[in-house]
This record gives structure tokens, C-alpha cells and sequence, in this order.
């Protein structure tokens, strides 16, 4: 029997390329979504990769009694929780519902588990959680460990850090709670196959989608924030890393917190930082055309740069990224070119 494992947030960005190499490894993944930020269309294309239709629990991970239900029926083995918002300037105008879906809907998944566990309903299952590296804020030095000083530097950052604590007393409370807490650097690109991809909704906030959308003429021009940060071309640099690489990663977390692996907290990132120069010369390459851009004022709040120490995955999971920057803008704009309007034209 292939161990059911429970997605909530299944049809967003990571959620959908995680469910395919869930099912690439052989686990039956279900979603949870309201589909607050994604699109139905995905579960067409997930069909289609994978084969099997997704079996999808449309509603709110807020509610409750409702999760419960999900989980008293499908008795998952492993839930990944990626549902919650994620914008770090809307965070900053609207901490109160950054707080509430991403804190509130934690405790609320949390807490409908443990009642269906209680209710001898279904088994305690493994618990993977999606956080953030900006949980370390502007580090003191690079790469980043994940024993880091932890300086979340917006609300958005403040509610992971947050949902992680509580999963820590969590824990404490009930030792048979196994979890991994899995902070990502900068997931950027698709599938291979073109058919799954980032899709935001209005003006993108991040690079990579900005970049694929000024190539693929939905927009005039990037702005470049900043070049006078002390790195080599005076742009900001991150670990940027391939969305497939970052669902292989869960795979490797479902699988050993399966094997009975004690909880851990991990980077997910490359090890290597490109600048946004980098970025833009490497679409570029990709696009077989020029990405106009124009130097802006830096954006406030940004940090110089960052990068992952991934060591610690490699060891505890032996997962570690294989594909580099060329092949992560190949894959965003096969992506892009294919789904100009992203999954509203599908
Ligand atoms: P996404 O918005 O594409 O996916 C999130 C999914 O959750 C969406 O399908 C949305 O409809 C669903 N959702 C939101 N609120 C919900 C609710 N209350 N009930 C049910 N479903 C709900 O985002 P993503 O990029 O795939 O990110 C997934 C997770 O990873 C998030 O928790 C995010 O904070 C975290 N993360 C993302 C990044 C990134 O750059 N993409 C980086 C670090 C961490
Ligand atoms: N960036 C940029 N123009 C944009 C969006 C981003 O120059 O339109 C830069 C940003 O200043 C940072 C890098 O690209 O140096 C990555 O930004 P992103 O928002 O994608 O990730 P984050 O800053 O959250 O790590």
C-alpha cells in the first residue's frame, strides 16, 4: 500500500511540483486548497504528468472540524503543510492576516490531527512544515547555517518563526510527533515538462517571475533594485534553487521522518548565490532574447545577500540540489512561453 501523504496548499506553486515527485516516489498524495492563490486548472495538469487524477479537498485549513474530517478519512502517513500567504510588503500592511493564515491556520491543522488522533480516528502522521530563510533576517556572515541568529525581519518571517516555536512545544508536549521544519531559500523555475509553474497574481513581487514576464513581453521592463550592494556586480545575491530540486528535498524529509528519523530543522538551497545580473544574463540565455532592465533605488528592507549552507540536508536526508541556474530559467520560461497568461488561459 502507498502511504497517503496530505498536502495542504497541494495546488499552489510548491505544493504541485511536490506532488508529483510524491508520486514519482511511489506515495498517494491528496490535496488540501481553497485555491485562495491558485488555480483548478493545475489539477488538469497534474493529471496529466502523473497520470492519476489528484484527488483534491477543496476548503479551508482555518476550519477546523472540516480538516479533521479530511484527516479521520484519508488517515494520512505524512501531512506537508505549505498552505499560507507569503507576500513580505503585504505582510507589512496587513500583519493581522498574515498572523491569522499563517499562524491561526497552523494551529488550526494542528489541532484537527490531534483530535482525529485522540478520537483513535487516525494514526499521528509525520509532519513536514514550509518555512522560510527569512527567518535569519540579514545574517552575520554566509553561507547560512541553520544555527544562525534567527531575526525574522518582516511579519511574514515573524509568523513562520512563530508556527516553528509552536511546533516545537508541540512536540515537547507529544514526543511521538515526528517534524521536519524545512526553511527554503529563493524556489524558482517549473517543471520540466511545462505544464506546472509559478503563476502570481497581479504585478510579480520576485525576480524570476518579473524576469519571465518582461521576456515574454507581458511587461517593459525589470527594475533592477539596487547596485551598490557590496557584491561583485553591486546587485543583491541569493540561493536561488529549482522547485524540483525543493520537492525532491520533501520527498527525502516525508520519507525519513517515515523511517522513523527524530525531527529536524533544515535549509533547502543550493549553496551557491547568483546575483540578480546573474539571473537576468542567464534568462537571457534561456529566452534567446534581451530582458530590458533599468537600475532602481534599492528596495528597502533587502539584504545584500544570502546563501544556504546545505549540508546539514545532505547529511540527515542525503538530499542535496542537481540543477543550476541555466536549467532553472530554461524550465520558467518553457513555462512562461507555453502559459503566457499562466493557468487563466488554460
Ligand atoms: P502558493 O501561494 O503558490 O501556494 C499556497 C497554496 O495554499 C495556494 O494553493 C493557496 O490557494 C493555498 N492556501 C492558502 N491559504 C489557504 C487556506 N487558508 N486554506 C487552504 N489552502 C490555502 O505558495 P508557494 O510558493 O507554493 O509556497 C508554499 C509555502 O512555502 C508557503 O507556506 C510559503 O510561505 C512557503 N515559502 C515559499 C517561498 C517562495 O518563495 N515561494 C519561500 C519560502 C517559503
Ligand atoms: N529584485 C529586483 N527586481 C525585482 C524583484 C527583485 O532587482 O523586480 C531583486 C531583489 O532586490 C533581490 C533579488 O532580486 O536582490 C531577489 O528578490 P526576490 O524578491 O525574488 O527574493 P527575496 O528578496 O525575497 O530573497
Amino acid at each position: 500500500m502507498s502511504p497517503t501523504i496530505l498536502l495542504t496548499g497541494g495546488a499552489g506553486y510548491i505544493g504541485s511540483h511536490t506532488f508529483v515527485a510524491l508520486v514519482e516516489a511511489g506515495y498517494t498524495p491528496v490535496i488540501l486548497d481553497n485555491f485562495s492563490n491558485s488555480h483548478p486548472a493545475v489539477l488538469d495538469r497534474l493529471a496529466r504528468i502523473t497520470g492519476m487524477t489528484p484527488v483534491c479537498e477543496r476548503g479551508d485549513v482555518l476550519d477546523t472540524p472540516w480538516v479533521q474530517s479530511v484527516v479521520t478519512r484519508h488517515t494520512p502517513a505524512a501531512v506537508v503543510h505549505f498552505a499560507g500567504v507569503k507576500a513580505v510588503g503585504e505582510s507589512v500592511a496587513q500583519p493581522l492576516k498574515y498572523y491569522r493564515q499563517n499562524v491561526g491556520g497552523s494551529l488550526s491543522l494542528l489541532q484537527a490531527i490531534e483530535s482525529a488522533v485522540d478520537a483513535g480516528a487516525a494514526p499521528l502522521p509525520a509532519f513536514v512544515f514550509s518555512s522560510t530563510a527569512t527567518v535569519y533576517g540579514d545574517p552575520d556572515e554566509v553561507p547560512v547555517r541553520e544555527s544562525a541568529p534567527l531575526r525574522p525581519s518582516s511579519p511574514y518571517a515573524q509568523t513562520k518563526l512563530t508556527v516553528e516555536e509552536m511546533l516545537g512545544c508541540a512536540v515537547v508536549a507529544r514526543p511521538a510527533w515526528r517534524v521536519g521544519v524545512l526553511r527554503y531559500f529563493n524556489p524558482v523555475g517549473a517543471h520540466a515538462s511545462g505544464l506546472i509553474g509559478e503563476d502570481p497574481s497581479g504585478i510579480p513581487n520576485n525576480l524570476m517571475p518579473f524576469v519571465s514576464q518582461v521576456a515574454v513581453g507581458r511587461r517593459e521592463r525589470l527594475s533592477v533594485f539596487g547596485n551598490d550592494y557590496p557584491t561583485p556586480d553591486g546587485t543583491g545575491i541569493r540561493d536561488y534553487i529549482h522547485v524540483q530540486d525543493l520537492a525532491e528535498g520533501h520527498v527525502a524529509a516525508v520519507r525519513a521522518l517515515l523511517a522513523g528519523q527524530p525531527g529536524f530543522t533544515l535549509n533547502l538551497g543550493t549553496g551557491k548565490g547568483s546575483s540578480v545580473l546573474d539571473v537576468v544574463h542567464a534568462f537571457e540565455r534561456a529566452c534567446g532574447r534581451p530582458v530590458p532592465y533599468q537600475v532602481a533605488p534599492r528596495r528597502p528592507g533587502d539584504v545584500a545577500e544570502y546563501f544556504a549552507d546545505p549540508a546539514r540536508a545532505r547529511e540527515l536526508l542525503g538530499w542535496q540540489a542537481r540543477r543550476g541556474l541555466d536549467e532553472m530559467c530554461a524550465d520558467s520560461w518553457r513555462w512562461q512561453s507555453g502559459n503566457p497568461a499562466g493557468y487563466a488561459g488554460a
